[in-house]
């Protein structure tokens, strides 16, 4: 029976309640998890929270965003490096921080990009990173055949 780290006495298991505020925006679900008898401190199952995290990311990406805080929460939530999302987006680390912090807010245009590539990164695909680096770099061919 593990021990409450805090005050080092009860355990009570079962779902608890969580929560995710996100600036206008909370998100409440159940996760696996635990909370002392004795002090009242809660514990959480990690990949429970990692999916609710996850859910919350999927409905801001199909339902629209417009804050910082929900850019960089969606981003992290789907397991995207900035940096790997700046060199995507054919912009410098600086502006997702700016976009993330609300110093120079995301158009809508850049909110619909990062939509679509948290909801493939959720799905485990790359397809819109991969047709933002066709367009950084088009084929050079002149002649292409295609199949009739
Ligand atoms: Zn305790």
């Amino acid at each position: 029976m593990k021990r409450c780290k805090k005050c080092e006495k009860g355990k009570r298991a079962g779902s608890q309640r969580y929560e995710i505020e996100l600036g206008r925006r909370a998100f409440e679900g159940e996760v696996r998890g635990w909370r002392c008898r004795v002090c009242g401190e809660r514990y959480y199952h990690g990949p429970d929270l990692e999916h609710f995290e996850k859910l919350v990311a999927r409905w801001l990406a199909e339902n629209g965003f417009d804050t910082g805080a929900e850019f960089k929460f969606m981003r992290k939530a789907a397991g995207i490096r900035a940096a790997d999302l700046a060199e995507w987006m054919g912009v410098t680390p600086e502006t997702v921080s700016h976009w993330e912090t609300g110093k120079h807010p995301s158009d809508v245009t850049t909110r619909a990009l990062l939509a679509a590539i948290v909801l493939d990164a959720l799905g485990g695909k790359t397809a819109m990173r991969d047709r933002l680096g066709a367009q950084r770099s088009p084929a050079r061919r002149k002649r292409i055949r295609v199949a009739a």
